[in-house]
């Protein structure tokens, strides 16, 4: 896991988006969150706020089918699936999102108009033994089209933490 993951900083209750950001629908990925203005370069964009617990009670709520996120070895949020805009954030391998700290996502470049944001889904995978089943298409020129939990060992996205 990344070690930015391990931030003092106290999570906020509710998640937040940026007012600037607007959830249409992808051609291919169902709905996705789009810039409705310009967004500068290191602009806090979702911040994920919820419901946080401890291993034991996230084990609970991942059996009960809710969305589970897990932050340190013994810090988990739980939400219902789809209760939240900031859920709607594709994937991509060349992401314009990225990390801030543990609970804040910022652009890692000016966003335009129209243009989707993206965050790259190792950022959130715990399981190193995990294969996506899905496949990516995302057109990106490093696209790595299957995502596993190894991913994160890649030299170009250890540069990026
Ligand atoms: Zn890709």
């Amino acid at each position: 896991m990344f070690s930015l993951f391990k931030s003092k900083i106290k999570p906020p209750r509710e998640d937040w988006v940026n007012p600037k950001i607007e959830i249409c629908e992808t051609k291919k990925r169902g709905k996705g969150l789009f810039a409705s203005q310009p967004i500068n370069k290191g602009t806090v964009v979702i911040i994920w706020g919820g419901n946080y617990v401890n291993k034991k009670q996230a084990d609970i709520a991942k059996n009960r089918g809710m969305l589970v996120m897990q932050f340190d070895d013994n810090l988990f949020s739980i939400e219902d699936r789809g209760e939240s805009d900031a859920y709607f954030i594709n994937h991509s391998c060349n992401p314009n999102v990225w990390m801030k700290d543990a609970f804040r996502l910022e652009t890692m470049r000016d966003v335009k108009i129209g243009e989707e944001l993206t965050a790259d889904y190792i950022l959130w995978e715990t399981d190193e033994n995990k294969i996506s089943k899905w496949k990516c298409e995302c057109g990106a020129f490093n696209c790595r089209q299957v995502i596993t939990g190894k991913d994160y060992l890649l030299p170009e996205l250890q540069k990026k933490v």
